[in-house]
């Protein structure tokens, strides 16, 4: 059997931050479907169109089109011992169809983990992160600064910004979040999985509780 985490939680919660740190942990793959959609950028397609114009509006991309992206992901041999989910899924629909999905594998999902988080600390978070240009670092101009402004600690190069980070796009999909995704919380509840975690503390404590979460689930 495989590890298969779902991690959930409005934007800002840290979901990408504990799942790299979860990945070096477990040694799992870590599925973002936004990197993926991210990555189709470079792409010039009508559907790469598409995709980028609803991200830039904070919309949700149609079902088809995801659960089909994470069902050709999740084939790949670097998911062989297990995935994070991250970002996916995000409504009803799309955790019925992973549900599916890993049962054809015999598998399923291992546990849910909610990042729980306030509307208010989620607008902060998310506008005021920054990227190094590899995307390998993310800071925070309220919580996380680099040590210089502005500069990656690294490699010294400017930070930026994700062009779906702007204030609109943010409050829209954090709306979208408290309608679609927030619903899932009962589903993972419902079926045993779930495991909230306190997402207002430092990024090792909840990395932490993460941690502890899981491994109760894994000696379950
Ligand atoms: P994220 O980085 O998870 O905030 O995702 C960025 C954007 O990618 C979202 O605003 C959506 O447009 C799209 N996206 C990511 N994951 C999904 C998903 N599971 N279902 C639909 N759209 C998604």
């Amino acid at each position: 059997m495989g590890t298969y985490i779902v991690l959930m939680g409005v934007q800002g919660a840290g979901k990408g931050t504990q799942a790299v740190i979860l990945k070096e942990k477990l040694g799992l793959l870590h599925l973002s479907t936004g990197d993926l959609f991210r990555a189709m950028k470079t792409e010039d397609t009508p559907l790469a169109r598409r995709v980028q114009d609803l991200m830039a509006k904070g919309e949700l991309i149609p079902d088809e089109v995801t659960n089909e992206m994470v069902k050709e992901r999740i084939q790949k041999p670097d998911a062989a011992s297990g995935v994070i989910f991250d970002g996916y899924p995000r409504n009803r629909d799309q955790a019925q169809y992973l549900d599916t999905l890993l049962a054809q594998y015999q598998e399923r999902i291992t546990a849910a983990i909610i990042l729980e988080l306030d509307r208010e600390t989620a607008i902060k978070r998310t506008e005021g992160r920054r990227y190094s240009q590899d995307k390998q670092r993310v800071y925070n101009i309220y919580f996380n600064p680099p040590q210089v402004e502005g500069v990656d600690d690294v490699d010294g190069l400017p930070l930026i910004q994700r062009d779906d980070d702007n204030r609109e796009a943010v409050e829209r999909r954090i709306d979208l979040y408290f309608t679609q995704t927030a619903p899932l919380i009962d589903y993972y509840r419902e079926r045993g999985l779930l495991k909230e975690i306190d997402a207002d503390q430092a990024i090792n404590a909840v990395a932490e509780a993460v941690i502890a979460a899981i491994d109760t689930t894994l000696m379950e």
